[in-house]
């Protein structure tokens, strides 16, 4: 998700050996500033940040380590604003209200369910979303598309005013005790008085426990302009930035706390729901630095993991019974999880593959697609012991599923091949072998 930044500072500390000079400083903080500016980071906000890290620097000895802490320091300083929450924070008294506002088109409408899905599987929440976006029609039934999709409730009626339909919804998530409220309010294409009227209207009917300000990436310092703006008229308390994947090179993201003076939440980095990711400038500084973040990749297994079906599952490959059914409940799984990309940048070490990786599309693959069409043609029995296929039935599935018998073969070998494999990692002595199979 950071590449270009990640590989600027990686550039930046190579630049640097352990004692050092100002001659070298200045080349490391010279490949810094210029990788910044490329990356689109805000001017202003990379001359602040290369002066601190040099005088961060000087005042403890030029070295690399020394370089490394200032810049992890000076990092985390730019991100952090004081007093803001770490991470998404509950109201002490449910539900917590959120006020989801920004301009038409800024993705507000599906980040809406990226965060209630976030709260419901994450956060194991009981969430309510809000539809008072009544300027935009299409909107009221995207809300209902989406929640539906993601099993969570909608209060719509599009006939009624902003202000009524969130005074019901409110009454509703008191009376049956809903943990979250996330109202999606109306956005336009710029900003003009109207629109700031009725947010002002419904902010004083929501009480809201924070006003997150939904900014797309891909219109870089128009977007930090509009945040500005919304900040000064209605007040916010955070920034998702949304459309990260698009061809926006990260600066935005860096510099964006300091110069609203709001701090950055959450990103959205694609269109799915599980694209969104919290932004917690320690980490996020962790992963630019390419030391990974491994809390968020475990906070994100473990919401996507259940316990019980792990267990189950290992057992199952243990024995030698992990099959088609398995392999599909699997993928699933792996979906929730969101895209390979992201996950890769954060294990420590793995950023630079995530790029290699670029956008392996658990759904899409070629390869997958093949699998999912060859399952869906076998019967329940097949699918639990693929054994059971003969030539003929090989014949039927593979016309079933489009492809020749030869790919079927190919796709039945490759599965036995890996169950008895992982059966044999499984058992005593497993990682020995497959440290021999790694020599
Ligand atoms: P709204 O008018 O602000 O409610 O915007 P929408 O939620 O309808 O989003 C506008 C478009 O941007 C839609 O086509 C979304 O699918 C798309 N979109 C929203 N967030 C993201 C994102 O993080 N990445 C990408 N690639 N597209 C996004």
């Amino acid at each position: 998700m950071f590449d270009t930044l990640t590989d600027s500072f990686k550039n930046a500390i190579g630049k640097i050996r352990f004692h050092d000079d100002e001659k070298a400083l200045k080349k490391a903080t010279d490949e810094l500033k210029k990788s910044l500016l490329k990356a689109d980071v805000h001017h202003k906000v990379v001359k602040e940040l290369i002066k601190a890290v040099e005088l961060d620097t000087k005042k403890n000895g030029i070295g690399k380590e020394q370089f490394m802490a200032a810049l992890q320091k000076e990092l985390t300083d730019i991100l952090t604003i004081e007093g803001a929450p770490k991470g998404f924070t509950f109201a002490s008294k449910p539900p917590t209200v959120v006020l989801m506002i920004g301009l038409q088109g800024s993705g507000k409408t599906t980040t809406t369910g990226k965060l209630a899905y976030f709260l419901k599987e994450q956060k194991k929440k009981k969430v309510l979303v809000i539809a008072a976006d009544l300027q935009r029609l299409a909107a009221v039934e995207q809300l209902k598309q989406i929640t539906s999709q993601i099993e969570v409730d909608l209060v719509a009626d599009e006939n009624a005013s902003p202000e009524t339909i969130v005074k019901q919804g409110l009454e509703k998530a008191q009376k049956e005790l809903y943990d979250v409220v996330l109202i999606d309010t109306a956005g336009r294409l710029a900003i003009d008085e109207e629109l700031m009227d009725e947010l002002a209207r419904v902010k004083e009917v929501a009480e809201p426990d924070e006003l997150f300000y939904v900014a797309d990436a891909m219109t870089g310092q128009d977007a930090v302009r509009t945040a500005q703006t919304f900040k000064e008229k209605i007040g916010i308390t955070g920034v998702v930035l949304s459309k990260f994947d698009g061809d926006s090179k990260g600066g935005v993201a860096l510099g964006l706390s300091e110069q609203v003076g709001a701090p950055l939440r959450f990103i959205g980095a694609g269109e799915k729901m599980p694209d969104l990711e919290q932004f917690i400038p320690d980490r996020i500084v962790s992963r630019l630095m390419g030391a990974g973040d491994v809390e968020s990749l475990a906070e994100k297994a473990a919401a996507a993991i259940d316990p019980k079906e792990a267990k189950k599952m290992t057992q199952k490959i243990k024995k030698g019974q992990f099959n088609f059914n398995d392999f599909l409940d699997q993928m699933e799984q792996m979906k929730k999880l969101g895209s390979m990309k992201s996950i890769m940048g954060m294990i420590p070490g793995m950023s630079g593959m995530a790029k290699q990786i670029g956008d392996l599309d658990l759904e899409n693959s070629a390869e997958i697609k093949m699998i999912k069409a060859m399952v869906s043609s076998m019967t329940a029995k097949e699918r639990e012991n693929p054994d059971l296929l003969d030539n003929m039935r090989k014949r039927r599935i593979a016309a079933g599923a489009g492809l020749d018998q030869m790919q079927v073969n190919r796709v039945l070998k490759q599965f036995k091949n890996a169950a008895k494999m992982a059966k044999k990692l499984s058992g005593k002595g497993g990682m020995k072998q497959m440290q021999d199979l790694m020599k």
